[in-house]
């Protein structure tokens, strides 16, 4: 027997309809690109929406079309996200740390239709305009006085010249919920990047889970700061889920160094902020340097990568600000697990939370775990036995945009998506990411997880960062190198970091040798790129 209830499509433009209605008030704030702070509110915003919408169809924006952006955290972004996917095309959000050649390979393969950029991208759209598509439209998201006046870039149109004059309500085209609404590519670490096509129906589905398993960062009289970029998975889909729950959005452009961070932060008394691990090391420096956090912080969301064990700390027991620590991928679009802790367990010893914090939290609503070894068969989830993680959802990717054979590796014979991540579940449901396949080191029989290495390698007094590398190694197939970045004031000895190691893991996990560098090369998203690391140590041997 079937239910009786009205079978009404899931939207995105609902949400910001809602917004508009409901939370009218309630603001969103933008480090101006064109430099100044821009301050409007969901009942404004909505009004430029639908403008924008009309303007994009004047264009001869076609439902299915792919309309790309290469733009930081802003308000005119945010517009893009909505006016869109409201009329049925599809944002492709453009990742401009990625290198040149991917950029092209990406608005090629997505064979975008027009191309949206902040100004301070004209001299980058201008360089890689010869080898983009023919008759793409390009748009300055800007105002006629701002307007580039970059070489290379004829026929440029003006964002804000599609607005003019636009009526400022809409009605949105009934679409099936199973329409395409955005794309998003993986950043390509391990070859060309692939197409992640998210529906109508999977962004409302992720906003909501999202909004349940983080209440706490959600609602109104709340304020969000993304640090994680509209340009990658979705900014972890707070331009979403922010509108949807009456939560408030401070912007930050394109500054996102330690003290602009926190100045925006202080000024706009934002109550929490997400981000990778990487952007956590600026502000934890300025707030060490002026000695306080930004007022009204109380909490950090940190994913992307581990969040190692001694920032978790610096925040919590030096600032008394609460991290959560979250894992998810762009497949997943992208959250997968949240760290909000019980309150039972908000009570524990500093020391026993923040062991806690290090895991990676457990699962939203929606999405089904399940880890298996090598030969696909699932593993108890008992906390101590590790496999690959696999998951599903209805906001989990089931497969790659126009890319059959990515998609046939990376999905199973029962439909799970095959993380590439090697991870435990304790039977309460904590997911704990011990490596990602291909970070592994073996040694002998045994493995090592390099995040386990690092993080205990960044508890070492002189180490401000550091990754850990599998080496060929004759008698035990692979072996641990740690690369280390000193502190700017330290110089610390190869042998007191190994002895300092010896106290905290196994005998046999201390890494064969130290290799002190400046820098550690981060990828598009801002984590450490072990691949980049990999081919400028291809020539170097153990020890
Ligand atoms: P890319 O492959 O482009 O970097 P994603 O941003 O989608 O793509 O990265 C997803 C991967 O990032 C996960 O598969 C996992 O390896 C890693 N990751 C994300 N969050 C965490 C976390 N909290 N701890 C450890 N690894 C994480």
């Amino acid at each position: 027997m079937k239910g009786m209830m009205m079978d009404r499509p899931l939207s995105i433009p609902a949400i910001i309809d809602l917004a508009a209605e409901v939370h009218a008030k309630t603001e969103i704030v933008s480090v101006a690109t064109e430099g100044g702070i821009h301050r409007t509110t969901y009942g404004d915003i909505h009004k430029r929406v639908a403008q924008l919408a009309h303007g994009l169809r004047a264009l001869g924006v076609k439902p299915g079309d792919r309309v790309a952006t290469l733009a930081w955290n802003g308000y005119r972004h945010f517009e893009l996200y909505y006016a869109i996917s409201g009329i049925g095309a599809v944002c492709h959000t453009v990742n401009p740390r990625l290198f040149p050649e991917q950029l092209v390979y990406i608005i090629n393969h997505a064979q975008d239709t027009a191309l949206f950029f902040d100004i301070t991208f004209a001299p980058l759209i201008a360089a890689l305009r010869p080898k983009l598509p023919e008759g793409l439209t390009y748009v300055a998201m800007t105002g006629r006085e701002a307007m580039p006046a970059q070489e290379g870039l004829d026929g440029l149109l003006c964002y804000e010249d599609l607005l003019a004059g636009q009526p400022e309500t809409i009605t949105w085209p009934d679409l099936d919920e199973n329409t395409a609404a955005a794309l998003s590519y993986t950043s390509g670490t391990t070859g060309e990047p692939k197409g992640v096509l998210y529906s109508h129906r999977s962004q409302v589905i992720h906003a909501m889970t999202s909004v349940i398993g983080a209440s706490r960062y959600f609602g109104m009289g709340k304020k969000i700061l993304p640090v994680v970029p509209l340009f990658h998975v979705n900014a972890w889909a707070l331009p979403y889920s922010a509108p949807i729950s009456g939560t408030s959005l401070i912007f930050p452009g394109a500054k996102l160094d330690g003290a602009s961070l926190f100045n925006l932060m202080d000024t706009e008394k934002v109550d929490n902020s997400w981000g990778v691990p990487t952007v956590w090391l600026g502000l934890l420096n300025e707030m060490n340097q002026r000695g306080r956090k930004p007022e009204g912080l109380t909490d950090v969301i940190i994913g992307g990568s581990a969040a190692p064990q001694p920032m978790i700390e610096a925040f919590e027991r030096n600032f008394g600000i609460s991290v959560c620590h979250g894992w998810g991928m762009t497949e997943m679009s992208p959250i997968g697990t949240f760290g909000m802790l019980s309150p039972e367990m908000e009570r524990l010893p500093l020391d026993e939370k923040v062991a806690l914090k290090v895991r990676q939290g457990r699962r939203l609503f929606t999405v089904d775990m399940k880890i298996v070894d090598e030969n696909g068969r699932e593993l108890p989830k008992d906390g101590v036995v590790f496999g690959e993680l696999c998951v599903r959802g209805p906001a989990v990717a089931s497969g790659y945009y126009n890319n059959e054979a990515a998609t046939a590796q990376a999905i199973d014979s029962e439909g799970w998506f095959k993380t590439g991540d090697v991870a435990k579940i304790t039977p309460d449901g904590f997911l704990q990411i011990v490596d990602r396949t291909k970070d592994l080191v073996k040694s002998g029989g045994e493995w090592i997880s390099s995040i386990d290495l690092e993080n205990a390698a960044l508890g070492c007094p002189g180490v401000a960062n550091c990754a850990v590398l599998a080496m060929p190694h004759p008698r035990w197939g692979e072996r641990p190198l740690l690369i280390v970045v000193p502190r700017p004031d330290a110089k610390p000895a190869k042998e007191d970091i190994l002895a300092y190691l010896a106290t905290k893991v196994a005998s046999w996990q201390v890494p064969d040798d130290v290799l002190f560098v400046e820098n550690i090369p981060l990828t598009a998203t801002g984590k450490i790129s072990k691949l980049e690391l990999r081919k400028t140590l291809k020539d170097y041997v153990l020890p």
